[in-house]
Order: structure tokens, then sequence, then C-alpha cells
């Protein structure tokens, strides 16, 4: 047994620290002393379930969230349907905290893993022993561990320790404003078990329920984020119109540029989560490979001989697997994102195209990591 840490409370450190345990050895979640906020919504796709049954928390997952039969593409301005694709696959949508909460209970069951509310400081692999990796908090205690895997986010020390983030810099001038409304004070058909995607005006709006609630999503550029922006966009004429009520309160997030790490292993520490991607949202993949990362982590501690071996296999996969759906997803928001006459043919195409298109553009990138059949 191996003793390996991890760093980062999220959705995939979390899933990481129960992918080690669950393949025998003991672990150290250095889950940072920020408590990780965990709003809103999020889907999940056929590759994130395929990810949830290979860490054994499917069933409570299924029980949890809720199903979404079809995707629906519609056009912003003419309110038509340009592409309805019916899902048969598993796809689901949750309530973010709920899913991290399913993670952290099935971490408390598990009698090797200890987890500390502690930020990760410094890491260290030049002093210790077969590899082994000295790590400091910043409480100033220090632990030696066989292996790391980091998952503190785009900007934390394991991050910064395997491929510091120069493609981290800088804004891409895009946000996400995101906001939850009851249901009940929408006309029912919000409350449809779809995935609605709304393409027009240079921007998209992604709405889907979540139990009583409809998560929302608009992604725009930051400069078009002015009071009354709502109005504007949501068009008159069009269901969306409802949601540009006062009352509704937007948070915004900034969308950082999109890329993966340039190398996902150093030594003994590697990446996972948005430490090594940074995957925009435009095909609601983030997290779904973060669960990824930890289904093929799974895969490699549960069967190479040692540490190094499961480190190396796992950075070599998920390197390349990861950077073509961060591609595709960069292209997709390209797409998304347009207006005027090349919105317009977009539009046409879709339509021309419908579910076949948008079917074979997502096949690739809802086919789980084949390691985890
Ligand atoms: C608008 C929007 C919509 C999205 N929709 C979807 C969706 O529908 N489906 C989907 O799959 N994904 C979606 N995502 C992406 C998803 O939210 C993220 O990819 C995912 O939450 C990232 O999880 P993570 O654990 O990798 O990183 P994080 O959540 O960033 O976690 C990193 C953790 O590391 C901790 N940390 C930082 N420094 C240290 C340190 N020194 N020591 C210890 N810990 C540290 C932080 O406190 C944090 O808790 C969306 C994202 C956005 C912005």
């Amino acid at each position: 047994m191996a003793r390996l840490a991890v760093s980062g409370g999220g959705i995939a450190g979390m899933a990481a620290a129960l992918a080690a345990a669950r393949t025998g050895h003991g672990v150290t979640l250095f889950a940072g002393r920020a408590s990780p906020v965990f709003a809103g919504g999020l889907q999940l796709a056929p590759n994130g379930w395929a990810a949830l049954r290979a860490l054994g928390l499917s069933d409570v997952a299924s029980g949890v969230s809720h199903r979404l039969n079809e995707i629906m593409v519609r056009s912003l301005d003419s309110g038509s349907t340009l592409i309805r694709l019916p899902l048969h696959e598993p796809y689901a949508s949750f309530d973010r905290a709920v899913l991290a909460g399913c993670l952290a209970d099935a971490l408390a069951a598990q009698p090797s893993v200890r987890i500390e509310t502690l930020n990760l400081e410094h890491i260290d692999q030049q002093g210790g022993p077969d590899g082994r990796v000295c790590l400091v908090t910043d409480d100033g205690a220090s632990v030696e561990v066989d292996g790391l895997i980091a998952a503190d986010g785009a900007t934390g020390p394991g991050r910064q320790h395997v491929a510091p983030a120069a493609d981290h810099a800088g804004p891409t001038g895009k946000v996400a404003m995101r906001a939850q409304v009851p249901l009940a004070m929408l006309p029912a058909s919000f409350a449809l078990a779809s995935s609605n995607l709304w393409l027009g005006r240079g921007v998209h709006v992604v709405h889907y329920p979540i139990g009583e609630m409809l998560n929302l999503v608009v992604t725009l550029p930051a400069a078009r984020v002015t009071p009354g922006w709502q109005s504007r966009l949501l068009p008159v004429g069009t269901p969306l119109a409802l949601l540009a009520d006062d009352n509704i309160n937007w948070t915004q997030t900034p969308l950082p540029p999109a890329g993966t790490a340039g190398c996902w292993r150093r030594g003994s520490v590697v990446l996972a989560g948005e430490a090594a991607h940074n995957m925009p949202p435009h095909l609601a993949q983030g997290a779904g490979q973060g669960l990824q990362d930890a289904a093929s982590l799974h895969h490699w501690l549960g069967t190479q001989d040692n540490v190094s071996a499961a480190f190396s296999g796992y950075a070599r996969i998920r390197a390349g697997e990861v950077a073509r759906i961060v591609n595709k997803a960069e292209i997709s928001g390209r797409i998304m994102g347009m207006s005027g006459p090349a919105a317009h043919l977009r539009d046409i195409a879709l339509n021309l195209g419908g579910a076949r298109l948008m079917q074979s553009w997502l096949a690739e990138v809802w086919a789980a990591d084949p390691s985890l059949a």
C-alpha cells in the first residue's frame, strides 16, 4: 500500500482521493482552507456517468440527479427549433452541492482517507528517497508521501509545480452569467426534462431543470454586461423574455482561456481536474472530465505495480484525450458565439444537419476512456 496525497477539495480532488482509496492506498486529502463553493447546477454526460460507475457512485448519483431526455437547440431570435437530440444514454443534471455531497459521503466511508482542511504550500521532490515527495502545509507541518495527485485548480501549487501556468494568463473577455429560478415561477415548459441551448445575438443561453429550480447560464462578452443586458438579450416573443425579470439574481463568472497543461506529470506528482485542464463550459464537460481523470487514476493505480508506473500511464493517456475535448469545446464556443450573417449560416447548417450532425460532433466527447469499460 502506497501513501498518497491529493490537494484540492473540489469535485476532481474528492473523486481522485476516492479513486486512490478504492485501489487500496492510504490517502491524505488536503482540501484547502477555503470552503469550496458548490453553487448552481451542472450537467453530466454519458462519459461522466461512466466515470461515476467506475468509482462505484453511479447508483447513489442516479438517485439524486435529474435525468434529461433530450437536448434542444433553438434560435434566440426566431424561437424556432434547430435541433432536437433525444438522449438514450445516461445524461442528467445535478445540484453541484449534491454531487459534492455524494463524493464527500463516499470518502467519509473510506477508513484509509484522512481529510485535512489545510492549504498545500510547497512541494519538494529533490530530497525524497525512491521518488517520494515532501509536502509542506500552511501550518508549517511537512509530510512525505509516495505520490501527489494535484487537483488544486488552475492556479494551485500542484499546477505551478508540474506545469507553471503561463497559458492561464489573461482573461478571454467572456463571462458566464448564472442564475437559479424556482420552476414554480415559470411556465411548465421550463420544467421539461430537457437541456436547452439558445443561440443568437452573439451569445448563448443554456437552461435545464434541477429538481425544483431552473439552472440558467448565459455566456457572452464581458463588455455586454451593462445595466439592462437581460432585456436586450432575452428577446420578447420567446419564453426567455420572462428571465429578464429584475428580481433574478445573476452571478458573473469570468471564463479563463481554454487549455490543458503542457505536461501532466513531474516525477511523483500528477495533475487532475482543472489543475490539468481549463475546459470551456460550452460542452458541459469540465467536472465530467475531472471525474474521468479520477476514474482513469482508479484504473491505473489498480492495475500497475507501483505509483510511478500508474502515474505515467495515467498522464500519457489523459493528456491526449483531454486535449482533444478542450479543443472541441473551444470550437463549439466560437460557433455558439457567432453573430450576424455567420450566425444565420450556422443556423441553416444546424437545421439541415439536425440530430445526426450533433450526435456525430458529440460522439468523441461522450466516449468514455476505454479503460473505464
Ligand atoms: C458557467 C459554468 C458552467 C459549467 N457547467 C458544467 C457542466 O454542466 N458540466 C460539467 O461537467 N462541468 C461544468 N463546468 C465546469 C466545472 O464547474 C469545473 O470544471 C469543476 O467544478 C472543476 O472542479 P475541480 O475540482 O477540478 O476544480 P475546483 O472546483 O477549482 O477545485 C479546486 C480546489 O482546490 C482548492 N485549492 C486551491 N489551492 C489549494 C491549496 N494550496 N491547497 C489545497 N487546496 C487548494 C480550492 O480551494 C478548490 O476547492 C462549468 C463551469 C462553468 C464556469
